[in-house]
């Protein structure tokens, strides 16, 4: 007895199906990653490890007599989106290593500023 031409065997079937098993746990977790991000609180300039540092929503707003560091030419160019420190999340707002949990603004800057490689 011979089997039947079938273009689906159970083989092909039980591998592809693992494959997409697998595929939709990562999937779920990225989507939930986003909405996370995008849930995140802004981050206050009355906080007061930003205040420590210096952080402002606007770079030009900077005490630059209390952080000179960005005083100087180079570094009014100093902003949180061309930071090390900074992912973007959303238009104009984005997660910094150094304040967990809060959103930056990508305009934003603090002492901590470093440049990205
Ligand atoms: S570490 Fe960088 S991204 Fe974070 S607040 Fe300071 S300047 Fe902005």
């Amino acid at each position: 007895m011979t089997k039947p031409d079938c273009p689906y065997s159970r083989r092909r079937f039980l591998t592809t199906s693992a494959k997409g098993a697998a595929t939709i746990p990562l999937v779920s977790i990225l989507g939930i990653g986003q909405v996370w991000a995008a849930d995140l609180p802004r981050l206050e300039e009355s906080d007061p490890v930003a205040m420590a540092l210096g952080y402002v929503n606007d770079a030009d707003a900077t005490d630059i007599a209390k952080f000179p560091k960005r005083a100087s030419e180079e570094g009014k160019t100093q902003f949180c989106d061309n930071c090390l420190q900074y992912a973007v999340t959303e238009e104009g707002w984005g997660t910094c290593a150094i304040f967990p949990g809060k959103l930056v603004a990508g305009r934003g800057w603090c002492n901590v500023w470093v440049a990205k490689p």
